[in-house]
């Protein structure tokens, strides 16, 4: 490959594990890339030149056709929990070019659809342009609604086909995270490798993400307590927001506390904590009400691998570990219910603000009302919120509630409208966005789309029809993974 001077800035550390973690990858090339969207923002941010980015040369780094300079190509080797069931996985499309460096830390640079490596386990390595899309405009808006994610640099189309139920154009993502490091990768140190294998993962991750605790004396506990922390925090977060991630496999949590893969993730339109999206979750084990519980489940899966470094006596490691992963309920409800009384506009606590809630949700479901436009009408004091039927008694209640507090209104809208978004990423929006870039190759659908989910909470005007619902055809929306 001819040698590029970039403003790449790449660090290979992960490389510098022991190579049961990862496989070195080959580049396959694809036929004619084309870059079909960047986020100039991101580039920005990871001290990427644009201009070079929309080079030749940079459609060609990120397609997979070229590598950056300072890259070493690798494949992570991971495990996982799918649907409860123990399997090996791994990178079967992606490959990591390496860690750009930035004055704010290290981000994971890696292409997704870039060809087959040796955990491609009889897939094709490569991705459609439409999920691609998907990922891009979702995770983008994820990071603006401050939920922490992967975020999206770019997309290249790669002027080949790839064969699913239909024939659809192929894509490369290219995919930014503080870390891929998941929990299905300390499963597979843990089931496939030895103890010392868990200890170099353990230790990396801790130098890479809880760098204060490298010297604490019992870290690896501590660890274990600091991921289940952030778990905490992101699912609060997605549940206040109305995420569905819908694949909460064990290798789709990342031990960073970051929102990863976006297959088969969606927002609720009606409030319904039953709501499933996936087309593949028959059982709903994945459903909007269980994401808590699953987020537990799979903490308890990550302590089992920690289990040998917290404590040479194994019933007091298990102690342990069951005390860390049992504080994710309270923290977890404790970060809920602050999210919520924002949301409200309250800014003290009560004891019975949980019924206050639970009340409102319960009218929600049981009206069928959009979640993210019943507060929306209670930040704006739109009337039909107020007035109407079963909202009437509660809003009353919400009021007097309002006024036990010593802020002034002035502040509470400004609370309100700053905790709910004006736009959240609605379904039938995404699908439309899709549509166009991907039959009529028209971007401006999408990038309306993006531009106006930029600013959730910024309440301008031309936010206002992103409010509307869906038409009823949409009622039964799925979507679809592993494409
Ligand atoms: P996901 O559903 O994206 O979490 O992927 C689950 C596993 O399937 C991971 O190991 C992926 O790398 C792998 N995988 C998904 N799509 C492909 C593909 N087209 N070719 C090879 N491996 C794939
Ligand atoms: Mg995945």
């Amino acid at each position: 490959m001819t040698n590029i001077k970039t403003s790449w800035n790449l660090v290979n550390t992960y490389a510098g594990l022991p190579d049961f973690f990862y496989s070195k990858l080959n580049l396959s090339k694809v036929r004619s890339p084309q870059l079909v969207a960047l986020n100039e923002n991101l580039a920005q941010d990871l001290g990427l030149n644009t201009d070079e980015l929309k080079s030749r040369e940079g459609v060609e780094i990120l397609s997979g056709n070229a590598l950056p300079q300072g890259s070493i190509p690798i494949a992570l080797a991971y495990a996982g929990h799918q649907f409860g069931y123990f399997t090996m996985l791994g990178d079967g499309r992606a490959m990591l070019l390496g860690e750009q460096v930035t004055p704010g830390g290290i981000y994971d640079i890696q292409l997704k659809g870039s060809g087959i490596t040796p955990y491609s386990r009889g897939g094709d390595g490569r991705a459609a342009l439409g999920p691609m899309l998907r990922e891009y405009i979702v995770s983008e808006a994820m990071h603006n609604l401050r939920i922490p994610t992967t975020r999206s640099l770019a997309v290249v189309t790669t002027g080949e086909y790839v064969i699913r139920d239909k024939i659809l154009k192929g894509a490369v993502l290219t995919r930014t995270a503080s870390s891929h490091i998941r929990v299905g990768t300390f499963e597979y140190a843990a089931y496939f490798g030895t103890r010392e294998n868990v200890r170099q993962l353990a230790d990396y991750t801790i130098e890479r993400h809880f760098r204060d605790l490298a010297r604490e004396a019992d870290k690896y506990l501590h660890f274990l307590k600091e991921v289940v922390k952030r778990q905490a925090s992101l699912i609060a977060k997605w549940q206040l927001t109305g995420f569905v991630h819908g694949v909460m496999n064990t290798d789709n949590m990342a031990i960073s506390g970051e929102t990863i893969d976006y297959g088969p993730c969606a927002f609720m339109d009606a409030y319904n904590p039953d709501i499933v999206y996936s087309s593949i979750d028959t059982y709903g084990r994945y459903a909007y009400k269980n994401q808590p519980k699953i987020g537990l489940w799979n903490l308890s899966r990550f302590a089992e691998t920690l289990l040998p470094l917290i404590n040479e006596n194994r019933d007091k490691a298990v102690q342990l570990a069951q005390d860390a992963v049992n504080e994710f309920n309270p923290l977890y409800h404790k970060n809920l219910m602050s999210g919520m009384r924002s949301k409200l506009g309250i800014f003290n606590e009560e004891a019975a603000d949980e019924e206050l809630i639970g009340e409102l949700l319960n009218i929600m479901q049981k009206n069928n009302e959009d979640y993210t436009n019943i507060f929306l009408k209670l930040t704006f004091g739109d009337p039909i919120a107020a007035e109407a039927g079963e909202f009437k008694e509660w809003h009353k209640k919400w009021q007097a509630r309002l006024q036990r507090q010593a802020q002034t209104k002035e502040e509470v809208f400004e609370l309100m409208k700053n905790s709910n978004p004006a736009v959240i990423p609605r379904n039938h929006r995404v699908e439309e966005a899709l549509r166009a870039a991907d039959e009529e190759g028209d971007y401006s659908v999408m990038n309306n789309l993006i531009n106006v989910l930029s600013k959730p909470f910024a309440h301008t005007p031309d936010q206002k029809e992103y409010e509307d619902l869906p038409p009823p055809s949409f009622c039964n929306y799925k979507t679809f993974c592993g494409t």
